[in-house]
Protein backbone atom coordinates (compact mmCIF):
# COMPACT_ATOMS: atom_id res chain seq x y z
CA UNK A 1 0.00 0.00 0.00
CA UNK A 2 1.48 3.38 -0.95
CA UNK A 3 2.04 5.53 2.22
CA UNK A 4 -0.26 8.45 2.20
CA UNK A 5 2.22 11.72 3.25
CA UNK A 6 0.62 13.19 6.64
CA UNK A 7 -0.64 16.81 5.99
CA UNK A 8 0.15 19.51 8.34
CA UNK A 9 -2.57 21.21 10.00
CA UNK A 10 -1.99 24.20 7.87
CA UNK A 11 -2.71 22.09 4.67
CA UNK A 12 -5.26 20.57 6.37
CA UNK A 13 -7.39 23.90 7.10
CA UNK A 14 -6.11 25.07 3.32
CA UNK A 15 -8.20 21.47 2.02
CA UNK A 16 -11.21 22.19 4.67
CA UNK A 17 -11.42 26.06 3.10
CA UNK A 18 -11.05 24.89 -0.45
CA UNK A 19 -13.37 21.82 0.07
CA UNK A 20 -15.67 24.29 1.78
CA UNK A 21 -15.78 26.59 -0.91
CA UNK A 22 -16.07 24.03 -3.29
CA UNK A 23 -19.42 23.41 -1.96
CA UNK A 24 -21.19 25.89 -4.32
CA UNK A 25 -24.28 28.13 -3.16
CA UNK A 26 -27.50 27.14 -3.83
CA UNK A 27 -29.68 29.84 -2.29
CA UNK A 28 -32.94 27.93 -2.73
CA UNK A 29 -35.20 29.61 0.31
CA UNK A 30 -36.01 26.78 3.09
CA UNK A 31 -40.19 25.94 3.61
CA UNK A 32 -40.95 24.88 6.96
CA UNK A 33 -43.58 22.73 5.32
CA UNK A 34 -40.69 20.65 3.69
CA UNK A 35 -38.49 19.86 6.81
CA UNK A 36 -38.29 16.04 8.23
CA UNK A 37 -38.26 15.57 12.15
CA UNK A 38 -36.09 16.87 14.47
CA UNK A 39 -32.56 15.58 14.87
CA UNK A 40 -29.23 16.21 17.41
CA UNK A 41 -26.38 17.05 16.21
CA UNK A 42 -22.94 18.98 17.30
CA UNK A 43 -21.92 22.27 15.60
CA UNK A 44 -18.04 21.81 13.99
CA UNK A 45 -17.95 25.54 12.92
CA UNK A 46 -19.68 28.88 12.37
CA UNK A 47 -19.62 30.79 9.03
CA UNK A 48 -21.05 34.08 9.16
CA UNK A 49 -25.23 33.15 9.27
CA UNK A 50 -24.66 29.91 9.13
CA UNK A 51 -23.19 26.85 10.69
CA UNK A 52 -21.60 23.17 10.01
CA UNK A 53 -23.91 20.78 12.16
CA UNK A 54 -22.39 16.74 12.29
CA UNK A 55 -25.45 14.61 12.62
CA UNK A 56 -25.35 11.54 15.07
CA UNK A 57 -22.95 9.59 11.41
CA UNK A 58 -20.77 12.83 11.81
CA UNK A 59 -22.46 13.67 8.24
CA UNK A 60 -21.89 17.54 8.45
CA UNK A 61 -24.61 20.04 6.88
CA UNK A 62 -24.53 23.92 6.20
CA UNK A 63 -27.25 25.36 8.11
CA UNK A 64 -29.22 28.22 8.78
CA UNK A 65 -29.87 28.98 12.20
CA UNK A 66 -33.32 30.40 13.12
CA UNK A 67 -34.32 33.63 14.27
CA UNK A 68 -33.23 34.69 17.93
CA UNK A 69 -31.10 31.62 19.10
CA UNK A 70 -28.31 33.57 20.28
CA UNK A 71 -24.78 32.51 20.24
CA UNK A 72 -23.97 29.45 18.41
CA UNK A 73 -20.56 28.25 18.78
CA UNK A 74 -17.94 24.85 18.06
CA UNK A 75 -19.25 22.42 20.63
CA UNK A 76 -22.85 23.52 21.00
CA UNK A 77 -25.59 20.71 20.75
CA UNK A 78 -28.19 21.48 18.78
CA UNK A 79 -31.18 20.64 17.16
CA UNK A 80 -32.13 20.91 13.79
CA UNK A 81 -34.14 19.84 10.60
CA UNK A 82 -33.30 18.84 7.00
CA UNK A 83 -35.78 19.00 4.31
CA UNK A 84 -35.31 16.07 0.99
CA UNK A 85 -32.54 18.26 -0.27
CA UNK A 86 -30.37 18.33 2.38
CA UNK A 87 -30.44 21.96 3.54
CA UNK A 88 -32.00 22.45 6.94
CA UNK A 89 -32.06 25.12 10.00
CA UNK A 90 -31.28 24.60 13.23
CA UNK A 91 -34.24 24.86 15.88
CA UNK A 92 -32.50 25.06 19.25
CA UNK A 93 -29.52 25.28 21.16
CA UNK A 94 -29.46 23.02 24.01
CA UNK A 95 -28.07 24.25 27.44
CA UNK A 96 -24.26 24.35 27.73
CA UNK A 97 -22.22 22.37 30.46
CA UNK A 98 -19.23 24.78 29.64
CA UNK A 99 -18.49 27.67 28.09
CA UNK A 100 -14.78 29.21 27.52
CA UNK A 101 -15.45 33.10 26.80
CA UNK A 102 -13.11 36.43 26.08
CA UNK A 103 -13.62 39.46 27.02
CA UNK A 104 -15.22 41.97 24.25
CA UNK A 105 -14.21 45.48 23.69
CA UNK A 106 -17.13 46.75 25.42
CA UNK A 107 -16.52 45.00 29.35
CA UNK A 108 -19.06 42.23 27.90
CA UNK A 109 -17.65 38.71 27.29
CA UNK A 110 -18.44 36.21 24.17
CA UNK A 111 -18.83 32.70 24.14
CA UNK A 112 -15.76 31.31 21.88
CA UNK A 113 -16.51 27.48 22.25
CA UNK A 114 -18.86 25.36 23.99
CA UNK A 115 -19.30 22.18 26.00
CA UNK A 116 -15.32 21.43 26.21
CA UNK A 117 -15.06 18.71 28.89
CA UNK A 118 -11.09 19.03 29.66
CA UNK A 119 -8.35 21.59 28.89
CA UNK A 120 -4.63 20.57 28.23
CA UNK A 121 -2.76 23.64 29.20
CA UNK A 122 0.43 23.27 27.12
CA UNK A 123 3.75 24.12 28.38
CA UNK A 124 7.30 23.64 26.74
CA UNK A 125 10.94 24.57 27.48
CA UNK A 126 10.70 27.32 24.86
CA UNK A 127 9.48 29.50 24.32
CA UNK A 128 10.74 30.43 28.04
CA UNK A 129 8.29 28.35 30.33
CA UNK A 130 6.76 30.62 32.83
CA UNK A 131 5.07 28.97 36.11
CA UNK A 132 3.39 32.26 36.08
CA UNK A 133 1.50 31.91 32.35
CA UNK A 134 1.01 28.51 33.49
CA UNK A 135 -0.75 29.23 36.60
CA UNK A 136 -2.92 32.18 34.82
CA UNK A 137 -3.95 29.32 32.61
CA UNK A 138 -5.03 27.21 35.51
CA UNK A 139 -7.13 29.77 37.05
CA UNK A 140 -9.36 30.32 33.77
CA UNK A 141 -10.05 26.54 33.46
CA UNK A 142 -10.82 26.31 37.31
CA UNK A 143 -13.06 29.89 36.66
CA UNK A 144 -14.32 28.27 33.86
CA UNK A 145 -15.09 25.39 36.15
CA UNK A 146 -13.53 23.22 33.55
CA UNK A 147 -11.10 20.57 34.49
CA UNK A 148 -7.38 21.26 33.25
CA UNK A 149 -4.60 18.95 32.76
CA UNK A 150 -0.87 20.12 32.18
CA UNK A 151 1.04 18.98 29.45
CA UNK A 152 5.10 19.82 28.91
CA UNK A 153 5.73 19.52 25.16
CA UNK A 154 9.39 19.00 23.53
CA UNK A 155 11.16 17.28 26.16
CA UNK A 156 13.26 16.28 23.25
CA UNK A 157 15.12 20.05 23.97
CA UNK A 158 15.54 19.57 27.82
CA UNK A 159 19.04 18.83 28.60
CA UNK A 160 19.85 17.35 32.20
CA UNK A 161 19.54 20.58 34.46
CA UNK A 162 16.12 21.06 32.26
CA UNK A 163 14.88 17.86 33.13
CA UNK A 164 15.62 17.66 36.86
CA UNK A 165 13.84 21.49 36.86
CA UNK A 166 10.75 20.60 34.92
CA UNK A 167 10.06 17.68 37.06
CA UNK A 168 10.58 19.40 40.44
CA UNK A 169 7.56 21.93 38.24
CA UNK A 170 5.13 18.78 37.17
CA UNK A 171 5.69 17.66 40.52
CA UNK A 172 4.20 20.82 42.75
CA UNK A 173 1.29 20.05 40.58
CA UNK A 174 0.83 16.91 40.80
CA UNK A 175 1.06 17.20 44.38
CA UNK A 176 -1.87 19.76 43.51
CA UNK A 177 -4.13 16.99 42.09
CA UNK A 178 -3.46 18.22 38.57
CA UNK A 179 -2.31 15.29 35.78
CA UNK A 180 0.79 16.01 34.05
CA UNK A 181 1.51 14.93 30.51
CA UNK A 182 4.62 14.18 28.82
CA UNK A 183 4.89 14.80 24.91
CA UNK A 184 7.83 14.86 21.96
CA UNK A 185 6.25 16.26 18.99
CA UNK A 186 9.58 15.79 16.92
CA UNK A 187 9.57 12.14 17.70
CA UNK A 188 6.20 11.37 18.08
CA UNK A 189 6.50 10.36 21.87
CA UNK A 190 3.65 10.73 24.79
CA UNK A 191 1.23 11.12 22.22
CA UNK A 192 -0.96 7.70 22.45
CA UNK A 193 -0.91 8.20 26.24
CA UNK A 194 -2.33 12.04 25.27
CA UNK A 195 -4.87 10.13 22.76
CA UNK A 196 -5.99 8.02 25.61
CA UNK A 197 -6.60 10.46 27.90
CA UNK A 198 -8.87 12.62 25.17
CA UNK A 199 -10.59 9.43 23.82
CA UNK A 200 -14.56 9.62 24.73
CA UNK A 201 -13.85 13.05 26.20
CA UNK A 202 -14.16 16.66 24.63
CA UNK A 203 -11.26 18.68 24.81
CA UNK A 204 -9.18 21.43 23.64
CA UNK A 205 -5.19 22.42 24.09
CA UNK A 206 -4.36 25.60 25.23
CA UNK A 207 -1.43 27.92 26.08
CA UNK A 208 1.27 30.51 24.80
CA UNK A 209 2.24 30.60 21.04
CA UNK A 210 5.14 28.55 19.92
CA UNK A 211 4.73 25.63 22.44
CA UNK A 212 3.31 23.47 19.63
CA UNK A 213 -0.23 23.04 20.11
CA UNK A 214 -0.70 23.11 16.22
CA UNK A 215 1.71 19.95 15.83
CA UNK A 216 0.18 18.02 18.72
CA UNK A 217 -2.99 19.02 16.81
CA UNK A 218 -1.66 17.76 13.90
CA UNK A 219 -0.29 13.92 15.01
CA UNK A 220 -2.97 13.50 17.09
CA UNK A 221 -5.93 14.23 14.33
CA UNK A 222 -6.77 11.70 11.68
CA UNK A 223 -6.05 12.75 7.86
CA UNK A 224 -8.45 15.69 6.35
CA UNK A 225 -10.40 13.25 4.61
CA UNK A 226 -11.95 12.41 7.43
CA UNK A 227 -12.42 16.17 8.67
CA UNK A 228 -13.87 17.15 6.13
CA UNK A 229 -15.33 14.54 3.38
CA UNK A 230 -18.72 14.01 4.79
CA UNK A 231 -19.57 17.47 4.30
CA UNK A 232 -22.94 17.33 2.62
CA UNK A 233 -22.91 18.65 -0.94
CA UNK A 234 -25.95 20.67 -0.32
CA UNK A 235 -24.30 22.73 2.09
CA UNK A 236 -23.96 26.87 1.44
CA UNK A 237 -21.06 28.18 0.90
CA UNK A 238 -20.45 31.06 3.73
CA UNK A 239 -17.67 33.39 4.81
CA UNK A 240 -14.92 31.87 6.92
CA UNK A 241 -12.69 34.23 8.63
CA UNK A 242 -9.23 32.29 10.16
CA UNK A 243 -10.11 32.96 13.31
CA UNK A 244 -12.80 30.91 13.43
CA UNK A 245 -13.14 27.90 15.84
CA UNK A 246 -13.33 24.02 14.00
CA UNK A 247 -13.89 20.92 16.00
CA UNK A 248 -12.55 17.56 15.21
CA UNK A 249 -13.74 14.14 16.30
CA UNK A 250 -11.49 11.82 17.52
CA UNK A 251 -11.11 8.60 15.55
CA UNK A 252 -13.36 6.99 17.53
CA UNK A 253 -15.55 9.07 20.36
CA UNK A 254 -14.93 12.60 21.50
CA UNK A 255 -13.58 15.63 19.99
CA UNK A 256 -11.23 18.19 19.80
CA UNK A 257 -11.54 21.94 19.30
CA UNK A 258 -9.11 24.39 17.67
CA UNK A 259 -9.79 27.11 18.51
CA UNK A 260 -7.35 30.32 17.71
CA UNK A 261 -9.20 32.86 19.70
CA UNK A 262 -9.45 30.46 22.78
CA UNK A 263 -5.72 29.20 22.72
CA UNK A 264 -4.10 32.15 24.25
CA UNK A 265 -7.47 33.10 26.17
CA UNK A 266 -6.52 35.27 29.36
CA UNK A 267 -7.80 36.40 32.86
CA UNK A 268 -8.55 40.11 32.28
CA UNK A 269 -12.51 39.54 33.09
CA UNK A 270 -11.93 38.35 36.38
CA UNK A 271 -12.74 40.15 39.75
CA UNK A 272 -9.76 40.48 42.40
CA UNK A 273 -11.72 38.19 44.71
CA UNK A 274 -12.51 35.27 42.66
CA UNK A 275 -8.85 34.93 41.95
CA UNK A 276 -8.39 32.93 45.38
CA UNK A 277 -11.09 30.31 43.81
CA UNK A 278 -8.69 29.60 40.80
CA UNK A 279 -5.72 28.33 43.31
CA UNK A 280 -7.42 24.92 43.98
CA UNK A 281 -4.35 24.49 46.92
CA UNK A 282 -4.66 27.71 48.30
CA UNK A 283 -8.13 28.06 48.81
CA UNK A 284 -9.01 25.91 51.61
CA UNK A 285 -7.07 27.95 53.91
CA UNK A 286 -8.00 31.21 53.05
CA UNK A 287 -11.42 30.65 55.33
CA UNK A 288 -8.49 31.14 58.21
CA UNK A 289 -7.47 34.65 57.74
CA UNK A 290 -7.83 37.01 60.62
CA UNK A 291 -9.67 39.34 58.35
CA UNK A 292 -12.49 37.98 56.02
CA UNK A 293 -11.87 40.35 53.34
CA UNK A 294 -8.09 39.34 53.45
CA UNK A 295 -6.56 39.99 50.11
CA UNK A 296 -3.52 37.87 50.96
CA UNK A 297 -0.94 40.11 49.80
CA UNK A 298 0.50 40.93 53.06
CA UNK A 299 -2.42 41.38 55.81
CA UNK A 300 -2.12 40.77 59.20
CA UNK A 301 -3.40 37.01 60.18
CA UNK A 302 -3.10 35.54 56.65
CA UNK A 303 -3.75 32.17 56.77
CA UNK A 304 -2.10 31.77 53.26
CA UNK A 305 0.89 33.48 54.57
CA UNK A 306 1.17 30.81 57.22
CA UNK A 307 0.78 28.41 55.02
CA UNK A 308 3.73 29.05 52.83
CA UNK A 309 5.99 29.56 55.74
CA UNK A 310 5.00 26.11 57.10
CA UNK A 311 5.46 24.85 53.73
CA UNK A 312 1.88 23.53 53.70
CA UNK A 313 1.51 25.31 50.54
CA UNK A 314 3.52 25.73 47.62
CA UNK A 315 5.50 29.16 47.88
CA UNK A 316 5.62 29.31 44.26
CA UNK A 317 2.29 28.81 43.77
CA UNK A 318 1.90 31.94 46.41
CA UNK A 319 3.81 34.02 45.34
CA UNK A 320 2.21 33.45 41.54
CA UNK A 321 -1.42 33.93 43.65
CA UNK A 322 0.24 37.54 44.63
CA UNK A 323 1.08 38.64 41.48
CA UNK A 324 -1.96 37.71 39.09
CA UNK A 325 -3.80 39.72 41.77
CA UNK A 326 -1.14 43.06 41.13
CA UNK A 327 -1.67 42.26 37.76
CA UNK A 328 -5.75 42.30 37.67
CA UNK A 329 -6.28 45.57 39.88
CA UNK A 330 -3.73 47.48 37.94
CA UNK A 331 -4.72 45.97 34.79
P1 LIG B 1 1.70 26.68 18.50
O1 LIG B 1 1.93 28.14 18.26
O2 LIG B 1 1.52 26.39 19.96
O3 LIG B 1 0.62 26.09 17.67
O4 LIG B 1 3.09 25.95 18.13
P2 LIG B 1 3.51 25.17 16.79
O5 LIG B 1 2.88 23.83 16.71
O6 LIG B 1 3.34 26.09 15.63
O7 LIG B 1 5.06 24.90 17.09
C1 LIG B 1 6.01 25.95 17.23
C2 LIG B 1 7.38 25.41 16.86
O8 LIG B 1 7.78 24.38 17.76
C3 LIG B 1 7.42 24.78 15.48
O9 LIG B 1 8.63 25.14 14.87
C4 LIG B 1 7.39 23.29 15.74
O10 LIG B 1 8.03 22.53 14.76
C5 LIG B 1 8.14 23.20 17.05
N1 LIG B 1 7.75 22.03 17.85
C6 LIG B 1 6.53 21.57 18.14
N2 LIG B 1 6.57 20.47 18.93
C7 LIG B 1 7.88 20.22 19.14
C8 LIG B 1 8.61 19.21 19.88
O11 LIG B 1 8.04 18.31 20.53
N3 LIG B 1 9.97 19.30 19.90
C9 LIG B 1 10.63 20.28 19.21
N4 LIG B 1 11.97 20.28 19.27
N5 LIG B 1 10.00 21.23 18.50
C10 LIG B 1 8.65 21.20 18.46
ZN1 LIG C 1 -5.15 35.91 53.81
Amino acid sequence: MAKRQKLSLRQKRRVASRNEKKLAATTTAIDDDSLGDIQSGIVISRYGEQVDVANEQRQVHRLYLRQNLGSCVSGDRVVFRLDDQGHGVVEAIEPRQSELTRPTAHAGVKTIVANVEQIFIVVAPLPDYSSLILDRYLVACELANIPAHILLNKTDLLDQQQQKYFEQQLTIYKNIGYQCFTANCTQAIGLEQLLTEMKGKDNILVGQSGVGKSSLINQLLPDVEALTGAVSENSRLGTHTTTASRLYFLPEDGWIIDSPGVREFGLSHIEPEQLIDGFIDLKPFAGGCKFRNCRHLNEKGCALAQASNEHKISQQRFENYQKIYQQIISS
